[in-house]
């Protein structure tokens, strides 16, 4: 079994990822978060969040609707971008007109390429009761689309000023042409967006700034940083000026973008602006400059976010899996087990501990087979802390704390496992 194997057997195994619709056959591209998944895919979106908005003063967040007014996607350019007959290249995913290809291969890899075919990478939908007078709209193609709409009312209805930003965490839709590699390539996915406007003065400057702010951001989450770096884009979109993706190298398939940060100009707001006739420009309240603000944007994708960092925590050692999660990122931050399932003292001090832990930590209770089959089953789903209620607790209040990646033990008084573990996860 290869690396991605283990990882998609071991998430179904512990309830991380399941097949979407697995009964029926499942349905390509798209996936279920199960118990221990939808733990750690909020710990990671609350930790998205604190780091870009909670942490800035000049940052808000919305949540916007998945159903836009279908108009939306014409001024995006997604309805007409993508009726062109296409080949994608099976292995970059790049996609290409089929009408400028020199030969069957694709130009910048030399990978296969699909049969061409005109599509839309839209999802459409139909709103309406009555056949006949239903309206075509799209389920979103990509969240940043509502932030654009939202921006001015953000605006008017709070006390920002321009440098600011507008934040999401949204489900985005896509009929990819090769969906697969488990969650990196979905027709249903979750994107986190920054859409940053400043002055067109300042874009340089701020781009440079959440180049890094990004990257800081994912590096104190993997366990091997140094696995992340950027990738320059040369190929440019006609309004920016840079593109760069923050990708994961060792991916163990063709696909390593976890995020893009992009140069955005004053495209967006210009563009919603032509198509809805508002308008879209800010007046700087000191100075009278009216403009069209301009973006840097970060895009970001939770799914794949959630598999690279699997993917790099993985540990085989001797007779153990091990995920070596940053504590933050993990489902359960501690597991409680009595050393002796069969001994009511034990059993009834450690279910007191793991009740008071709870409220305050994602906290397992084992007290199935020996303890060492414990260890190895929390180490498997991640769970950085195994405390342990032996005979010793019942004469002095102390519990053994074992480390996951060490797997050393150190005993440490009840009352201060709290501070303990919280030290870690601030
Ligand atoms: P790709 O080139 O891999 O198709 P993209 O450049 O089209 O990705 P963006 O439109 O910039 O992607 O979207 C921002 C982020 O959303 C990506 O960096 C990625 O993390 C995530 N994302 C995009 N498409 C998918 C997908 N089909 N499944 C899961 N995540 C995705």
């Amino acid at each position: 079994m290869d690396l991605m194997e283990k990882i998609v057997a071991l998430c179904k195994r512990r309830g991380f990822v399941y097949p979407g619709s697995e009964i029926y056959g499942g349905l390509q591209g798209f996936y279920d978060y199960g118990p221990l998944g939808i733990e750690m895919k909020n710990n990671l979106k609350r930790l998205w969040w604190k780091w870009m908005t909670i942490k800035h003063e000049n940052i808000v967040g919305i949540d916007g609707a998945i159903i836009t007014n279908p108009t939306v996607w014409e001024a995006s350019g997604h309805v007409k971008s993508f009726v062109d007959p296409l080949s994608e290249c099976k292995k970059c995913h790049r996609r290409f007109k089929f009408d400028d290809l020199k030969e069957n291969k694709c130009p910048v890899c030399a990978g296969e390429l699909t049969e061409p075919r005109t599509y839309n990478i839209l999802v459409p939908t139909q709103l309406g009761v009555i056949e006949g007078e239903k309206i075509q709209a799209y389920l979103r193609g990509e969240a940043c689309q509502t932030i654009y709409l939202d921006y001015k009312n953000v605006l008017d209805s709070t006390r920002l000023k321009i440098p600011f930003g507008i934040c999401q965490i949204g489900k985005a839709f896509r009929n990819e042409v090769t969906p697969g590699n488990f969650l990196f390539r979905q027709r249903e996915f979750e994107q986190w967006d920054l859409q940053w406007f400043c002055h067109p003065s300042e874009l340089e400057k701020w781009f440079e700034f959440w180049k890094k702010e990004r990257m800081d951001w994912y590096k104190g989450l993997f366990s091997h940083p140094e696995n992340l770096d950027f990738f320059e884009h040369s190929k440019l979109a006609h309004y920016a000026k840079k593109a760069f993706d923050i990708q994961y190298t060792p991916s163990p398939f063709d696909g390593r973008e976890l995020e893009g940060i992009h140069w955005r100009g004053d495209w967006d707001l210009s563009r919603h602006s032509e198509y809805s006739g508002q308008d879209l420009s800010y007046t700087d309240p000191e100075t009278q400059e009216k403009y069209t603000p301009n973006i840097i944007e970060t895009s970001g994708g939770v799914d794949r976010t959630f598999l690279f960092l699997l993917l790099d925590a993985y540990v085989e050692e001797k007779e153990r899996v091990v995920l070596k999660l940053n504590p933050k990122v993990a489902p359960y931050k501690v597991a409680v087990f009595p050393l002796l399932a069969n001994k009511p003292d034990l059993v009834n001090k450690a279910r007191k501990i793991y009740e008071d832990l709870k409220p305050n930590f994602m906290t397992a209770w084992d007290d199935r087979g020996n303890i060492g089959k414990r260890y190895y089953s929390q180490d498997e789903i991640g769970t950085p802390w195994c405390v342990t209620v032996d005979y010793q607790t019942l004469k002095d209040n102390t519990v053994t704390v074992r480390d996951r990646d060490t797997t050393k033990q150190e005993r440490l008084p009840v009352d201060k496992l709290c501070s303990y573990f919280q030290n870690y996860l601030k």
